[in-house]
């Protein structure tokens, strides 16, 4: 023979039953109550409805909070792709700079980003050093050529100018000599 539950009984139980917390035995006792007491059957449909809504609204409310994480997130991302460069650049102010900071701490896609582009500079720079070390040489070797050019020009220019007044003299005593015996 099934025991006999009251409503009130019933009542207090109804929210385990939906929630599928009761032991086999209650629950079937509490079955059997609703099976005849259309009163708590009543209740129970009102009450699944009630679970069946809350659950809608809390998954809605979980969904926007998603949501709103993930475009909090992407605002984030935005603002970093914006100063990055400036970042890099030291351009930023020291606010700014924290600002950049954290969002690379936190955000995984944005610290690889930063990553990616120190080593993009490292790999710029250390080639724009080679360049500058490269042109260093050429200078250098331009300057020892210009040295060396000058150098030359220094030991022939004072040769072509003792030639030339020597020239000038010799010419000048064989015009004396001409014109001494001329006139
Ligand atoms: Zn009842």
């Amino acid at each position: 023979m099934q025991q006999q539950l009251t409503c009130e009984q019933v009542s207090a139980l109804l929210t385990y039953y939906v929630e599928n917390k009761l032991n086999e035995p209650l629950k079937k006792y509490l079955e059997y109550h609703l099976s005849i007491c259309p009163e708590c059957s009543e209740k129970l449909k009102k009450l699944k409805k009630l679970v069946n809504n809350y659950n809608e609204i809390s998954k809605r409310i979980n969904s926007d909070d998603e949501i709103e994480e993930n475009s909090y997130f992407n605002k984030q991302y935005e603002d970093f792709k914006l100063n990055l460069s400036a970042y890099i650049d030291n351009e930023l102010t020291d606010e700014e700079n924290i600002r950049i900071k954290k969002i690379a701490i936190s955000n995984p896609i944005a610290r690889k980003d930063l990553e990616d582009i120190y080593t993009f500079k490292r790999l710029l720079h250390s080639s724009f050093d080679k360049t500058k070390n490269d042109s260093k040489e050429d200078y250098s070797k331009n300057i020892l050529n210009d040295i060396y050019s000058l150098h030359q020009n220094n030991k022939l220019d004072p040769f072509y100018m003792i030639m030339t007044i020597f020239s000038v003299i010799i010419a000048a005593i064989i015009l004396g000599v001409i014109n001494i015996f001329v006139l």
